[in-house]
């Protein structure tokens, strides 16, 4: 298979790591658990926007932007990462955040971005980029030239990043255990480069498990399905990198169940996921995505739709520095 060779920089430390979780394992159940360590991923904090941003950040550089504009969540791991990438390269950096401007002292993600010099634009109702193309022009109208990236760093050449990083794994896999033993990948899905990317590394692997995606926003846009949107990414993925297939919304599992009270809000499954994990393999997880894709993997493997005799790996997406900003929901 020709796959092409896209410009990246050099932000992230990979390969990330592998690791075994016995005692969360045995606690469950299970016969293997492993851990691919994403939240290790460096870029100020870790996690798996760094993977994306290697190739978005140098198409931004290819095409002369000065500055990085992007959007999210308060607690947005993504814009804290953009922020950090656009310190480490000399770039601009303003995130449109939805919400209104801190009358606390800010914290986790927030406190990052302020320390990371980036601009902030509060965007009240708004955290998945509503404002992103009027703020855009009004950079221009000032005279600067900013590189406009997508909610969550999620389009074919955020995925192109997760395709790699699948990848990455085939080539650790070599040693320690075989790619092949996997029977199934879960993660945090949200805004789907990541699950698109790692549909189209499994592909072009020859990865045969499956690749849950364990939902953690409730679908905004109803009028194209998730799953459909999934496969429009990985077909960007896929142009990319001179990749032929094509993929549809059937290459892809997206389990619903586990949406609790909403986006960002920490219930008893995150609560009970992360102190799991933490006391039984001093691992930490976050409020926001990792807490509640493992609370959903830990459900699966309680109601035997994941069996005990599975090889099973958990795609650690990052996010811990959320935790601080959620310390009041968490003990
Ligand atoms: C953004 C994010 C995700 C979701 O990744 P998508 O590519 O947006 O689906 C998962 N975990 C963490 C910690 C994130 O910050």
């Amino acid at each position: 298979m020709r796959v092409e060779l896209l410009p990246r920089v050099c932000l992230g430390h990979f390969p990330t790591p592998l690791e075994e979780m016995p005692r969360l394992a045995h606690h469950l159940g299970m016969a293997r658990l492993l851990v691919k360590r994403d939240d290790q991923t460096g870029l100020a904090g870790g996690g798996n926007k760094a993977r994306k941003l290697e190739f978005l950040v140098a198409d931004a550089l290819a095409q002369g932007a000065d500055t990085l504009v992007t959007a999210g969540a308060r607690q947005s791991n993504h814009c804290r990462q953009t922020a950090a990438a656009a310190a480490h390269l000399g770039l601009g950096c303003v995130l449109v955040l939805g919400g209104d401007p801190p009358t606390e002292i800010p914290t986790g993600n927030l406190l990052l971005d302020m320390l990371l010099g980036a601009e902030l634009h509060w965007s009240g109702p708004y955290r998945r980029g509503e404002q992103l193309n009027q703020v855009v022009e009004a950079l221009r109208a000032a005279g600067r030239r900013p590189y406009l990236i997508p909610y969550g760093g999620s389009n074919g050449l955020g995925a192109v990043g997760y395709a790699y990083a699948m990848q990455e794994l085939a080539g650790q896999c070599e040693d320690s255990i075989s790619l092949a033993a996997i029977d199934r990948i879960v993660i945090a899905s949200s805004s789907g480069a990541t699950q698109a990317g790692l549909v189209v590394g499994a592909h072009m692997v020859g990865y045969r498990g499956q690749i849950i995606g364990i939902a953690i926003d409730k679908d905004e846009m109803p009028a194209v399905p998730y799953v459909e949107r999934l496969a429009i990414l990985a077909n960007e993925a896929a142009a990319l990198l001179g990749i032929t297939k094509t993929f549809s919304s059937q290459d892809f599992v997206v389990i619903r169940d586990y949406l609790g009270a909403g986006y960002g809000v920490v219930g008893k499954l995150e609560r009970e996921a992360i102190r799991l994990v933490a006391r039984y393999e001093g691992l930490l997880l976050d409020p926001v995505y990792t807490g509640r894709a493992m609370g959903g993997l830990i459900d699966l493997i309680h109601r035997r739709i994941i069996m005990p005799e599975e090889t099973v790996l958990f795609w650690h997406t990052g996010g811990t520095p959320a935790l601080f900003a959620y310390a009041q929901a968490l003990v």
